[in-house]
């Protein structure tokens, strides 16, 4: 993927993109001065640079970061990244675009990020565990039960959750499983969620397509991405009996027009490390992935893949973005010129915060749910907040971006409102 490793000069800044967006609604809110100002800059960040030790003994230095943009509805929430590109910047968007994905889904959180530059492929099991611990130790006087939720990002998982949550527990005598989200089921983590995001991406397919006059079986699927969100959702997606038609990981992936099976690619990916190369149909790159005439297309992978160099290629009727920060601001305005129907980040994605939400509710109440419970909570509250943003986009005329936008910041506005500045 070309800008998967180097952020180049075509990959716009991701804060950059997240404050335009910002600046693109607030007049249409009528927000004043300093609204704007404190909407736009995060309201705490962190930056660790923090040793730990490898296995041959010797002593490595990294960086890590945690942003918290906003805390006016509840306590910050927002995944952990260990990626090598992770920037401060990326952070500061990422925060910001949790702190209105969770008002869009109404669900009582504010937005954070956490990140390290690293690649934990790189790393040994020990080494990893070193440095998450060491991390989560470094993070630990903002991240806790009620103010603070970390929960798993590009290149986490459940068992980086877990020692993280241990390492929390060890300090403060007592395990706190609420602290972090996405933990294994035996730690007090939740039935569904390791899933969520993918199910959640195939709910608002579904809505999306069906509001689109868009049915029947075999609509067509290109996925850009083929890791926890982008593998899941073609999953769940072919069962639902849609037709995945390519899907790419970093390095280029694979088409074929009869359709593909995505377990019969996880099979082949996980000996292979890759996808390229895999025996299904034809070779094909990112750039070639996004330019396909599908039905639908799901960028699923790093965020800046969707720019003006490339967004005029796109011949997709329906974006539904699975990425955080996939598309930017000038490619928006081609997609929209083009009649391409977006569904944004922030509505299309939250499915992993939602369920994230139902984890520490059960974590809170030491009450644990069954999984159709879960998918079954999960699809109202995400097919709720589709037809919320939808209603307000029609009724404002305006791209389902926007109207998220709009319906997210105005939640937020408001509860800093009611609340009132202290002191
Ligand atoms: N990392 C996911 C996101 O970007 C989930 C965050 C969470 O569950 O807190 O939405």
């Amino acid at each position: 993927m070309r800008n998967s490793n180097s952020r180049s000069e075509v990959t716009p800044n991701p804060y950059e993109m997240a404050v335009a967006q910002f600046n693109s609604v607030s007049d249409r809110l009528g927000l004043d001065e300093g609204m704007r100002r404190l909407l736009s800059m995060p309201k705490r960040e962190i930056t660790a640079n923090f040793p730990v030790r490898m296995d041959d003994g010797s002593t490595q230095v990294f960086t890590g970061y945690r942003v918290q943009h906003n805390l006016a509805r509840g306590p910050a929430k927002g995944g952990i990244r260990y990626h090598p590109t992770v920037t401060l910047d990326d952070m500061r968007a990422l925060a910001m675009l949790m702190t209105w994905k969770t008002a869009v889904a109404d669900i009582p959180y504010g937005g954070a990020k956490g990140g390290v530059i690293v690649d934990p492929k790189a790393l040994t099991d020990r080494e990893l565990e070193n440095l998450t611990r060491r991390y989560a130790t470094e993070i630990s006087i903002l991240i806790g039960l009620e103010g603070d939720i970390p929960a798993p990002d590009m290149g986490t998982d459940d068992r980086i959750m877990a020692w993280i949550m241990d390492t929390v527990s060890m300090h403060r005598g007592y395990s706190v499983p609420g602290v972090v989200t996405g933990k294994p089921i035996s730690v007090g983590g939740t039935a569904g969620r390791m899933e969520a995001t993918g199910r959640g991406l195939l709910y608002i397919v579904q809505e999306a397509t069906a509001y689109r006059g868009l049915s029947g079986d075999g609509l067509t699927v290109a996925i850009q991405g083929f890791g926890n969100v982008g593998a899941v959702a073609a999953r769940l997606l072919h069962r639902a009996s849609y037709k995945v038609v390519a899907v790419t990981d970093v390095s280029g992936g694979v088409y074929n027009n009869r359709g593909l099976n995505p377990d019969a690619l996880l099979q082949h990916k996980r000996p292979a490390g890759q996808l390229l190369g895999a025996p299904f149909g034809d070779s094909l790159t990112n750039e070639e992935l996004l330019a396909l005439p599908v039905d639908i297309l799901i960028p699923a992978a790093v965020g800046g893949q969707i720019i003006a160099r490339n967004a005029s290629t796109i011949r997709a009727k329906i974006i539904v973005e699975g990425a955080n920060g996939p598309t930017s601001p000038e490619a928006d305005a081609i997609l929209e010129d083009n009649g391409i129907f977006v569904v944004p980040d922030i509505l299309a994605n939250a499915g992993g915060v939602i369920v994230s939400y139902f984890e520490w509710v059960q974590d809170l109440q030491s009450f644990f749910w069954e999984e159709d419970e879960v998918n079954e909570r999960l699809h109202r509250v995400i097919t709720r907040a589709f037809r919320d943003v939808v209603h307000m986009a029609e009724r404002d005329r305006c791209s389902l971006r926007q109207s998220a936008l709009l319906l997210g910041i105005r939640r937020v506005v408001e509860a800093i409102g009611v609340r009132g500045i202290y002191p």
